[in-house]
């Protein structure tokens, strides 16, 4: 068979190429590997989301939805985002997608034509320029390295990529890989460019909930003139652990749900309808700050024992600030071969650098306990990996 120029120009999802190779040791050779290579929490979904999902299906809502979502789940999450993040959406401004990711697909289906251009800021998440070429479109690299994963200080690198065939700005805060929470300052800076430059910016907000310590995120759609140019993702993957539900939504202009509604209907037709049920359950009925708390008191003791002992092994590791992630610099040339060793020899899950478009780094997710994290530094370290 032969198959299209736009899926030649992509590769798989980096992190699954390692977690596929966990999996593969783990069920063929009964390995045990110490996993922080996956992207989602180790936290149960809550009860009563699990509950409502079984009585969805016990009550038949096993049939289509209307395609952007139901109603009652449109205007939950637009009270969601009121109460949330002061956000000022109806039901009309948003589409309920499976996952954020397909949020973000549509986004890109709707808004790229070949040939143009979309600025994406490294470390950078790894499905962002893929989805980016799949709609014909070449994304355009911020780095964000030289400034300790800061957005604020690249700005003007941010303002220099803008171009006549640039069509996207993509932001992504608390961001996957860094953990970084971008400051207001650059919040604004992102804000005064796409208004000088009349550019619409997608904002990936998934891990908006999920802040270390007292650190505050304004959502970008807030800011002065940028509720008409945001197309704002968020999704129930992380805030409530359900990943698996495939859940998620885009809030934006009506102009832009028209013509991704258009996408929407003709890839997805709409999310799973007793699913979207279990998202109305989640959003009304989970005491948000009680969940993320919860688990953000348990990232933030991992976070603080990983970041202590990279330190204490004098290796250069950024705080985060957000998300569940760290990461941290390592002594070698390709860090998707150092990957794949570091599962094979020392039984440790890691996602290189090269799949955020930021090589020398690897990213732990810290989705293992404590314990584990520790053997999995003394397996690296007893294996010559740090
Ligand atoms: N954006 C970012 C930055 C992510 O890390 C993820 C999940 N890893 C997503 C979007 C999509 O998540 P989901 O499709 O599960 O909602």
């Amino acid at each position: 068979m032969e198959f299209a120029e736009r899926v030649h120009a992509v590769e798989p999802a980096a992190p699954f190429v390692i977690s596929n190779l966990v999996s593969e040791l783990e069920e063929q050779e009964d390995a045990d590997i110490v996993d922080l290579s996956v992207g989602q929490p180790d936290v149960e979904t809550p009860q009563h989301v699990i509950d409502a999902t079984k009585d969805a299906l016990d009550a038949g809502h096993t049939t289509y939805t209307p395609s952007n979502g139901l109603l009652s789940l449109r205007e939950s999450i637009a009270g969601y985002l009121q109460d949330r993040f002061d956000l000022d959406y109806g039901p009309e401004n948003i589409i309920a997608t499976p996952g954020g990711k397909h949020a973000l697909y549509e986004t890109l289906q709707a808004i790229v034509d070949p040939g143009d251009e979309v600025i994406v800021i490294d470390p950078v998440w790894s499905s962002y320029e893929p989805m980016v070429k799949l709609a014909g479109g070449e994304a355009v690299h911020v780095g964000t390295a030289p400034y300790d994963f800061q957005l604020e200080p690249a700005l003007d690198d941010l303002e220099a990529a803008v171009s006549d065939d640039t069509a996207l700005i993509m932001l992504n805060s608390p961001n996957n890989p860094s953990g970084m929470v971008f400051s207001e300052a650059a919040f604004e800076g992102v804000r005064d460019i796409a208004v000088e430059y009349d550019l619409p910016v997608l904002s990936d907000e998934i891990y908006a909930e999920l802040l270390y310590g007292d650190k505050e995120q304004r959502s970008l759609a807030t800011y002065d003139g940028m509720m008409e140019r945001t197309i704002t993702i968020n999704g129930f993957s992380k805030t409530f652990s359900m990943t698996g539900y495939r859940l998620g939504f885009m809030a934006a202009p009506t102009d832009h749900t028209t013509q991704a509604g258009k996408v929407h209907s003709h890839s997805v037709s709409c999310a799973s309808n007793f699913v979207q049920r279990a998202g109305i359950e989640a959003l009304e009925n989970t005491d948000i700050d009680a969940f993320t708390g919860d688990m953000m008191e348990t990232f933030e003791a991992r976070r603080d024992l990983l970041v202590d002992l990279l330190e204490e092994r004098d290796i250069n590791v950024m705080v985060p600030e957000g998300a569940f992630y760290v990461m941290f610099e390592i002594d070698s040339d390709d860090d998707m071969e150092y990957c794949k060793d570091a599962v094979r020899e020392a039984g440790v899950g890691l996602v290189p650098g090269q799949a955020f478009n930021t090589p020398g780094y690897v990213r732990a997710s810290l989705v293992e306990t404590e314990s584990r994290i520790q053997e999995g530094i003394d397996r690296l370290e007893d294996a010559g990996f740090l």
